[in-house]
């Protein structure tokens, strides 16, 4: 019963005042200082370290820690909504804040209190940025698969191998990184380790070029005899997999709602565009084809929306059970990212296809949400699995 509850419940506008203040002030801030750099990152693929100065400047980290790590202690909700707005403007900088979390919560979540105190205050500050590294050239969805190993000798790890596609690669100071210290146990020899950037024997060796997200980097890492202290295992050894799936319970919707802000700034871009654009003598708005567009498309936002901040207050009220809601939540925003950035690119024609308009970019941007964090054919067979452990027999009860 008080999962059907939960279902029931999705204020409008769940935001206290001082939550409102907040937003309000990233709004701000997306509109006036990052919209004006969002095509500028995406052409020249630089790292925004601009974007992350004002961040700093702002605080901003600080709404994915809790107070007593430097951070703000606002909750999931509101962190989600900052992710949102900035990515309705610039996906690539909505990334930036979405991977802080990602690259920290392994510390969070499964970190000692030593490890926390070392690591999070630098973390909310954005002093330091963080990257997850789960990811190898032959281990993506199926991360039992990977081949990265660590050993223990004497009070530190030796880690040898390598993990491509890694976000934040080069400008991460801190990696949540994922070796095999039983490689004959598949999943269960899984161990999770804090590395530094200037470990010994840990480099960068290449960045990706790509179709979206230009100014992130996504870089392969390796580690040849890279020692790492033994006090920085997180949990126990053969813990590992369940801190990374744990994390991306967590992170997903930060993807989801990276992809909602696509959506939406996309949706936002095509009704302005539709209401000036003439042809045969009338704004392509008045046109029904495209007015039925333009619904479509905000109907699948604010669809996208319950979905995201229901997972939201679920995780603000302490729900301890959030893998199929998370699930759900990075499922379908990308989904609705993906088709309604093509049909914003529809709505504006050719322009629609050149760079001078924002659609296209955005388009490109908001493929990789159905990749990313765990494809959607993997969201899909998570949200299964945990229908298939639900028991719904007793609604079936009087049917014949
Ligand atoms: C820009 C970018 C940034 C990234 N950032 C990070 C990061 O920061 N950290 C990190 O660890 N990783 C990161 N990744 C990696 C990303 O999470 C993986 O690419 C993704 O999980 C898919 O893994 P794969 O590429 O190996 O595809 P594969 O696992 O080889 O999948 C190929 C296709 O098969 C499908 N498939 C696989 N298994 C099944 C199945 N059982 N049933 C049905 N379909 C299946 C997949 O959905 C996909 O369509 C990033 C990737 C990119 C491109």
């Amino acid at each position: 019963m008080a999962r059907l509850t939960y279902h029931l419940r999705v204020p409008r506008d769940p935001l206290s005042d001082e939550q409102r203040e907040i937003r309000e002030l990233v709004r701000q801030l997306a509109r006036d200082r990052i919209a004006p750099r969002a095509a500028e990152i995406d052409e020249s693929h630089e790292f925004p370290w601009d974007v992350v100065e004002l961040y700093r400047e702002h605080g901003l980290f600080g709404l994915f820690f809790e107070e007593r790590h430097g951070g703000l202690g606002t909750g999931t909700l509101l962190a989600l909504i900052a992710i949102e707005e900035v990515s309705k403007v610039c996906a690539t900088s909505g990334l930036i804040l979405a991977v802080q979390s990602l690259g920290s919560l392994g510390l969070q979540l499964a970190g000692n209190d030593e490890q926390k105190d070392r690591y999070l205050p630098r973390l909310a500050s954005g002093e330091l940025l963080a990257a997850y590294a789960l990811t190898e050239a032959g281990s993506g969805s199926d991360s039992a698969a990977m081949r990265t190993t660590a050993r223990l000798e004497g009070d530190e790890y030796v880690l040898d191998g390598s993990k491509r596609f890694i976000t934040n690669a080069e400008v991460a100071g801190v990696y949540t990184v994922f070796a095999k210290t039983d490689p004959d146990a598949g999943h269960a020899g899984i161990s999770a380790f804090v590395v530094d950037a200037d470990a010994p024997g840990f480099e960068v060796t290449r960045l990706e070029p790509k179709l979206g997200i230009s100014g992130s980097t996504t870089g392969e890492l390796a580690f040849d005899g890279c020692r790492v202290p033994a006090a920085n295992l997180l949990g126990e050894e053969g813990e590992g997999f369940k801190i990374a799936m744990r994390i991306l319970d967590r992170s997903r919707p930060g993807i989801g709602a990276q992809a909602l802000g696509i959506a939406q700034g996309a949706t936002d871009y095509a009704l302005e565009y539709a209401r000036s654009r003439e042809t045969m003598g009338k704004p392509i708005a008045q046109h029904q084809l495209i007015a039925a567009k333009l619904a479509d498309m905000e109907t699948a936002c604010e669809a996208a929306r319950g979905l995201l901040y229901r997972y939201g207050q679920l995780a603000d009220e302490g729900e301890a059970d959030l893998t199929k809601a998370s699930a759900q939540a990075k499922l379908f925003c990308s989904d609705t990212a993906m088709w309604v950035t093509t049909e914003a690119v529809q709505i504006l024609g050719g322009y629609g296809y050149i760079k001078e308009y924002p659609v296209e970019r955005m388009m490109r941007d908001a493929k990789i949400t159905q990749i990313y964090e765990g494809t959607n054919e993997i969201q899909r067979i998570v949200i299964a699995r945990e229908m298939l452990k639900e028991s719904r027999a007793f609604l079936l009860a009087g049917v014949s």
